[in-house]
């Protein structure tokens, strides 16, 4: 979801700072829980987990970045697994390692929540320019595409087509997802779509250009995708409304639906036609277009960041809003590199 706003405050430049080692945090694991979830390691990760333990207290750290790295092999959405191999990996010199490690136990973690990834920000505030935020979504959750069911995936930027007038615009309720689920697995999706009479061509266009921003995840592998004019095919589909119910300077939502065929997903965007209009300019609503796709990849949350394209707010002066950031891109490499509780 995304309103705009006047920007009215520049946001502070992190200093770099000097490692401190003294400085750091180190915590406990919480015990094994009984039942398997994917948030507590596996008794084999454990035992490697253990290991690692024990050779980093030796101060052998290249051993124990080792093991610390087979237990998150095993056991990824381990955020004490995460943040030990991110220690050894500081004390080893291998600084990307660190970050990156930081990253994932800051972006599967509510902060307010979480004083393991309250630390983990605090370590890569301490060394490095990132800003990275959680990625869970309303219901905590990390989702994301799961690109073996995936290897392409399929985006249809529609000319205008629109939810049925009763749905635009509007976060749906439990009853009308149901609908659409159904619609979905009936393959009559395509013909509950109407054209929405205020939508402009370049309006599309600027969706597509949206949508190019993310390109450099291609670049780096984390997945690929293709256009499509079959919104019947679409993994990922854009349609138009011309308001939004909530009102308040809402461009933009994102709902997902999931359907009981595993990788049937669906995520579909609404984009307002009077609200990124030729007024308001391209660079405005590429900025509002590129957000909501940043929610369909599975960024879940909202940056505090307003330098990040996941901001919840874009400004509506353009020539100051930034485009995707380097949080942006560390938050979706660490989502790409965990298991997702839910995989679209
Ligand atoms: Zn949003």
């Amino acid at each position: 979801m995304l309103r705009f706003s006047q920007r009215n405050h520049v946001a502070g430049i992190l200093a770099l700072a000097i490692p401190l080692l003294s400085h750091m945090f180190l915590i406990e694991p919480k015990p094994v829980q009984a039942a398997a979830s994917k948030r507590s390691m596996t008794v084999e990760a454990r035992s490697f987990f253990d290991q690692g333990k024990a050779q980093f207290a030796a101060k052998k750290y290249k051993e124990a970045q080792a093991s610390f790295a087979k237990a998150c092999q095993i056991s990824s959405r381990s955020d004490s697994a995460q943040y030990y191999l991110g220690m050894a990996a500081l004390y080893a010199g291998n600084h990307r390692l660190f970050i990156d490690c930081m990253t994932r136990v800051v972006v599967m973690n509510k902060l307010k929540n979480s004083i393991i990834a309250k630390n983990a920000l605090v370590n890569i505030l301490k060394y490095s320019r990132l800003h990275p935020y959680c990625a869970l979504n309303s219901q905590e959750q990390l989702c994301r595409w799961d690109t073996r069911r995936h290897p392409v995936l399929q985006i249809c930027v529609s000319q205008g087509l629109a939810l049925p007038p009763q749905y635009q615009g509007k976060s749906l309720n439990i009853t009308e997802i149901k609908e659409f689920r159904r619609l979905f697995q009936t393959g009559t999706f395509v013909q509950s779509l109407v054209k929405e009479p205020t939508f402009k061509s370049y309006q599309a266009q600027n969706a597509v250009s949206a949508l190019r921003k993310w390109d450099w995840a291609i670049r780096e592998g984390l997945f690929k995708y293709a256009f499509t004019n079959d919104p019947g095919k679409a993994d990922i589909l854009v349609l138009w409304t011309p308001r939004f119910r909530a009102g308040g300077g809402m461009e933009g939502l994102t709902n997902y639906f999931g359907t009981n065929k595993p990788g049937q997903g669906k995520v579909i965007i609404q984009l307002n036609t009077a609200g990124l209009s030729a007024s308001k300019g391209n660079a405005y609503a590429q900025l509002m277009a590129a957000h909501e796709f940043g929610h369909a990849f599975g960024l879940g949350s909202h940056s505090p960041g307003a330098d990040d394209i996941m901001t919840a707010k874009i400004y509506y002066d353009s020539d100051k809003a930034h485009g995707i950031s380097e949080n942006d891109k560390a938050v979706l490499r660490a989502v790409y590199s965990l298991d997702p509780d839910n995989a679209w």
